[in-house]
């Protein structure tokens, strides 16, 4: 039986490991959430808020333990890792106060004087596989919605944090969900393909790389299920040359640097109109080397390590390829040690366009910097990517902000702000970014039947 294991990565040692589920342990889970949904689905809103902000304060009370969970297993920083608990309970409140209002039927008027209404009716199991990099937020994002709509949900969480899977079985647990509207499996990818094609489930949602998206989309596909994927992204963050510099380069330091670059929305590709290139570049460098670097778990630390050695391994395979192709490096660029997760941040300039640093996302600590001529040149330069989940610009001039914000291919702009996921603003991308939204409105009517209702 294969083990998922639970490693600390700033330290490499174990610290717990699990057998992975077999099949009928599978089955059972997958039969318990069916059943469950026979009931869920007849609940009211009010029963089910009440339940999903006793999660958001089940959260908040013990906030510090699974903040600990979340830095020890992933080696995010314990200040980062309390804001992430925190962020989950805001969540969890949101949809406790909106689901019913974002479902509400809503009544259509025909021309010939007939009515017809659309309601918007719970679909079933829904299998969520999700990332390790916001461990807690990602599933939140994914289940407070989902749940309030009157489904079940099933995690299939990346295998390098099983802790944190069962922590979040255990909020909802002690919130008082009735079992099974939420588990946690503790399976690898094989197996998840199998999950897919059960009968049971009903919808899938991924969030992590390009491969794990087209992997799971595909298998949805194959079996007729809906899917929504949030994949990876490589930012553009635009600075021109009427932006608040310092403010921008200050905003540009933590947009690369927020869980040590392993975000989808950090940003990655930094764009500088020529005339203030020189003064970004030397203030995001000075305030980039003033960060500290240091053990997840200490209050003062504001980065610490990747989450996996491979990780750290890969992205300097980009860096170093990238080099090779004629990238300079401003910052960093050190060959980490081997079989550790340690990264030391890096800038690279002068990028040439076969390079890796160009076209792939670079998910770990290491900015690109980039001169242009002018403000088309900017957005042609945004919009050369695959990826297309958000862009920040930053200009003191909102009405041209707003103007180029509708030129540039992405699913959020951010003017004058580091691109952030809120739960009031719907989130997801175009182009290999992946399709379909979470958060906001549009984010619960993701997994509902909506049925149209003709009242003759
Ligand atoms: P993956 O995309 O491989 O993992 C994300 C989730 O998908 C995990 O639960 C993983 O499970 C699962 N998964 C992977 N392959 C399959 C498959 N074929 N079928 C079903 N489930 C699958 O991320 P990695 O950890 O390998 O990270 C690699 C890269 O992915 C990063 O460098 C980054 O570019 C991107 N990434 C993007 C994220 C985002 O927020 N958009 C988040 C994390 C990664 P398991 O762990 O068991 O393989």
């Amino acid at each position: 039986m294969s083990e998922i294991k639970s490693v600390n990565p700033y330290t490499g040692e174990l610290l717990k490991s699990y057998p992975s589920l077999n099949e009928p342990g599978i089955r059972e889970k997958l039969e318990l959430s069916d059943q469950t949904y026979n009931n869920w689905k007849n609940t009211s809103f009010s029963e089910r808020a009440e339940l999903m902000s006793n999660a958001g304060k089940q959260l908040l009370k013990e906030k510090q333990k699974y903040a600990n969970i979340i830095s020890l297993e992933m080696g995010k920083v314990i200040k980062e890792s309390v804001a992430e608990v925190e962020k989950c309970a805001w969540v969890c409140e949101y949809y406790s106060k909106n689901a019913s209002e974002f479902l509400q039927d809503e009544p259509i008027e025909l021309p010939d004087g007939k009515k017809a209404k659309l309601s918007h009716e719970p679909i079933g199991a829904v299998l969520a596989v999700m990332p390790w990099n916001f461990p807690f937020w990602q599933v939140f994002r994914f289940a407070a919605p989902t749940l309030m709509a009157g489904n079940t949900g099933l995690l299939k969480h990346a295998s390098n944090v099983p802790q944190c899977s069962l922590a979040i079985e255990e909020v909802f647990e002690r919130a008082g969900f009735p079992k099974g509207v939420f588990q946690s499996l503790l399976i690898d990818s094989k197996a998840t393909t199998q999950v897919i094609s059960n009968p049971i489930i009903k919808a899938v949602t991924l969030t992590g790389s390009e491969k794990a998206g087209a992997s799971v989309a595909s298998e949805a596909a194959k079996n007729i299920k809906k899917a929504v994927l949030e994949l990876g992204g490589s930012d553009p963050f635009i600075v021109l040359k009427d932006a608040d510099i310092d403010l921008a380069a200050e905003t540009a330091v933590k947009a690369r640097m927020i869980n040590n670059g392993q975000s989808c929305i950090a940003a990655k590709r930094f764009i500088i109109e020529q005339d203030v290139y020189s003064k970004f570049v030397e203030l995001f460098s000075g305030k980039l080397k003033e960060l500290n670097q240091g053990d997840p778990l200490d209050e003062k630390s504001d980065y610490a390590c990747m989450a996996r050695a491979d990780l750290a391994s890969e992205l300097y395979d980009q860096v170093k390829t990238s080099v090779e192709k004629g990238a300079k490096v401003l910052v960093g660029g050190v060959k980490p040690e081997d079989g550790k997760a340690l990264f030391t941040p890096t800038v690279l300039t002068d990028i040439s366009s076969n390079s890796p640093a160009y076209s792939e996302e670079l998910f770990g600590p290491v900015a690109t910097l980039f001169s242009v001529k002018n403000e088309e040149e900017a957005i042609k330069l945004a919009n050369d990517s695959e990826f297309g989940l958000g862009s920040s610009i930053w200009t003191k001039d909102l009405k041209k902000g707003e103007l180029l914000a509708s030129k540039i291919e992405s699913g959020a702009v951010f003017i004058n702000s580091m691109v952030a996921s809120n739960p009031h603003l719907p989130f997801g991308g175009i182009k290999k970014s992946g399709f379909g939204r979470e958060l906001g409105r549009y984010g619960i009517l993701e997994f509902v039947n909506t049925k149209t209702v003709y009242l003759g």
